[in-house]
């Protein structure tokens, strides 16, 4: 077997997580406040179905935009560090060790990686603390900053929002509250995620709130 019952349960729970996201995403309600301007693409073509970010009313396109976002980095995140790199460890592991034996050179691989398999749970805590990217968020070009400074996110920070996201009902409340902005984790390490092609708008550089939206997630 691959993987332990304690990294099986880790890879279930974020797909649990992110199922409920995809539900909650779904479900979400609107707000029509069509003679808005969206606070971050500032037309007013889809605000017939405005949504809070960060309690600022954003149409329904940026609002869907944001939210693939943020779910895209999640699972980009999740398969290259509890899976794919794992893998390629293995593989190098297997191919540059010269073991002799009838177990295949990934086999050899995997059981080294096994032993060491917390490491890739750390590499997850700290995933947010290179100038506030992960690999997946760098990737869909969103980045977590401090909510108070705005700078980029450090280690620190990312180990406080992430830690949270390992106590089993977490990832299913963070589901329902990415699409809004703050989730779970992001109070206590003080930060929130930006969007890097908006990041001088509003919701993003902690202007104040143009038109009162309430939030509809629960
Ligand atoms: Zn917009």
């Amino acid at each position: 077997m691959f993987l332990g019952l304690a990294e099986l349960l880790i890879v279930l729970l974020v797909v649990v997580g992110l199922a409920f996201a995809v539900v909650a995403f779904l479900r979400r309600k609107s707000t029509d406040l069509s003679d808005t301007a969206c606070s971050l693409c500032g037309d007013k073509t889809h605000m017939a179905k405005a949504r809070p970010l960060y309690g600022h009313a954003v149409c329904r396109r940026c609002s869907n935009g944001f939210a693939n976002r943020r779910v895209l980095a999640a699972l980009l995140d999740d398969a290259l560090i509890f899976l794919i790199a794992p893998f390629l460890i293995a593989l190098a592991i297997g191919v540059f060790q010269p073991v002799i034996g009838n177990l295949s050179a990934f086999g050899r691989g995997w059981r080294k990686v096994e032993d060491v398999y917390g490491w890739f749970v750390i590499a997850y805590l700290l995933k947010d603390g290179l100038l506030g990217y992960s690999p997946g968020k760098f990737l869909v070009g969103v980045r977590v900053i401090n909510a108070v400074n705005g700078e980029p996110a450090g280690i620190w920070s990312s180990v406080k929002r992430t830690l949270p996201l390992f106590i089993p009902p977490i990832p299913l409340i963070v589901a329902l509250q990415l699409a809004e902005g703050t989730r779970t984790g992001d109070g206590w390490a003080k930060t929130k995620v930006i969007w890097d092609r908006f990041s001088d708008r509003a919701p993003f550089n902690g202007q104040l709130v143009n038109v009162p939206i309430e939030p509809v997630a629960q």
